[in-house]
């Protein structure tokens, strides 16, 4: 019966290694159905996978993240800051 169980349910080990798979969409068939399932059934492995999503979404928010400035445009900003460094009273 714990077989069965298992086979239906999967493991927190499982739903640990296959979250990533999960998450992206690249877990087909009885696995996704096992991991869907045992997240659904498992408030350890729910929060887990909430943590390991928040991962995610913080990781593609640092890869949207715009460029670095142009160099000409940080001397430019330098520039004006020691330039109203200097016109202001001292
Ligand atoms: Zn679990």
């Amino acid at each position: 019966m714990r077989l069965l169980t298992h086979l239906l349910n999967g493991s927190h080990e499982e739903t640990a290694r296959s979250m990533s798979d999960y998450a992206e969409g690249d877990l087909r068939g009885y696995r996704r159905f096992r991991v869907a399932r045992h997240l659904a059934r498992c408030e350890m492995c729910q929060a887990a996978f909430r943590a390991f999503l928040a991962t995610l979404s913080s990781l593609a928010a640092l890869g949207r993240r715009e460029p670095d400035p142009k160099p000409e445009l940080v001397d430019a900003v330098v520039e004006r800051i020691r330039a109203e460094g200097d016109s202001s009273p001292a």
